[in-house]
């Protein structure tokens, strides 16, 4: 009978145990898996990383509209737009980013192509001023965009012909390749991927915006553009109803988009810009696209043209008219953004 009833308290004290050990066990995993968890989040790369070489919309030559940006960890970038280079690659840090290299091999080496979304003036000054010094590389832009290059800066009368095409004699440096509205391609020498979307710019002139992947990643750059309403065109609804998806999906990153002047400047004389009023109306027709999910996305706002106080006024009225909770952002010249 004894022997039945220690048994009996063997068998219970064994059960135990192992229900105990179960639940060590379990506790263990967990906080080893949360362990494991937090350390690949912390050394995550980073999606994309851009370096602001240009931000403003004029005035300033030293600070015109141009962005590198790369897959995260990687070296080889793409530069969207090009107002402003070499002023922008002095005000990096050199050292951290691109240890051992100069001013100079950073845009012959890193700059893998160039992305130009519009030919006007204060988005290609810096690639045309800078071509001598350039190594031979890829220009990807609508044709529009290409021809304006072609016809009228790469000349030998505005400029020598570094392109691939026009006045002869023809120096080759610069391949032009024509780009495809909704078509996605993969860049050469990098990561990346970009899609492109035509926007209107003063009717019938056109700029583009840029999706530039990685991966499932992705980042939206706009050339300069006028809003819907004003520009009497449907390209940004074209345009917000294609990376809907993307933002649902979490997968967007960023958007740069531009917003030109304050909101005293009246429609007739924005010459193909947003002002922080039409801004919002634009990211309310998108964030509707996207079932209001926008404000997990940040927005950088770009090309504001420097006046006394339009900087200023600009910032106060994007934050009035915020009502949704966006995260709005500023580039600084020179100053890196690591996008998780
Ligand atoms: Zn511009
Ligand atoms: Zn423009």
């Amino acid at each position: 009978m004894i022997e039945i009833i220690i048994k009996c308290n063997f068998i219970v004290l064994i059960k135990e145990i192992f229900l105990h050990m179960k639940n060590i066990l379990t506790i263990v995993f967990t906080f080893l898996f949360a362990i494991t968890g937090y350390e690949q989040q912390k050394n995550a790369s980073p999606s994309f990383q851009i370096i602001p070489l240009g931000i403003q919309g004029g005035l300033d030559e030293s600070n015109l509209s141009a962005y590198m940006i790369a897959a995260g960890g990687s070296n080889n970038y793409i530069c969207l737009d090009a107002g402003t280079i070499y002023a922008g690659l002095k005000k990096i840090n050199n050292s951290k980013l691109f240890p051992g290299s100069s001013t100079d091999d950073i845009q012959k080496k890193n700059i893998k192509a160039y992305f130009i979304s519009h030919a006007h003036l204060d988005h290609v000054a810096g690639l045309i001023l800078n071509s001598p010094n350039d190594l031979a590389k890829p220009i990807y832009a609508l044709p529009s965009v290409l021809d304006i290059l072609k016809n009228n800066y790469f000349t030998w009368k505005s400029w020598a012909n570094f392109g691939s095409d026009g006045d002869k004699p023809i120096l080759n440096k610069y391949s032009y390749q024509p780009l495809t509205a909704g078509i996605e391609i993969n860049i050469p020498n990098t990561e990346l991927n970009v899609t492109p979307f035509v926007l209107s710019h003063v009717k019938p002139y056109e700029s583009t915006a840029f999706l530039v992947g990685n991966k499932n990643n992705y980042v939206l750059y706009l050339g300069d553009t006028g809003a819907d309403a004003v520009e009497q065109s449907r390209q940004l609804d074209k345009l917000w109803t294609a990376i809907a998806g993307i933002i649902k999906a979490g997968q967007l990153k960023a958007i740069f988009i531009e917003v030109s002047f304050d909101n005293s400047i009246p429609d007739k004389s924005l010459f193909g810009h947003l002002t922080p009023r039409l801004w919002m109306q634009e990211m309310l027709a998108l964030n509707k696209h996207c079932d209001g999910l926008l404000k997990y996305t940040p927005i950088y706002i770009t090309h504001i043209k420097p006046c006394s106080n339009c900087e200023v006024n600009i910032k106060k009225e994007l934050t009035t008219a915020n009502t949704i909770g966006l995260t709005i952002l500023y580039p600084s010249q020179g100053k890196p953004i690591e996008l998780k």
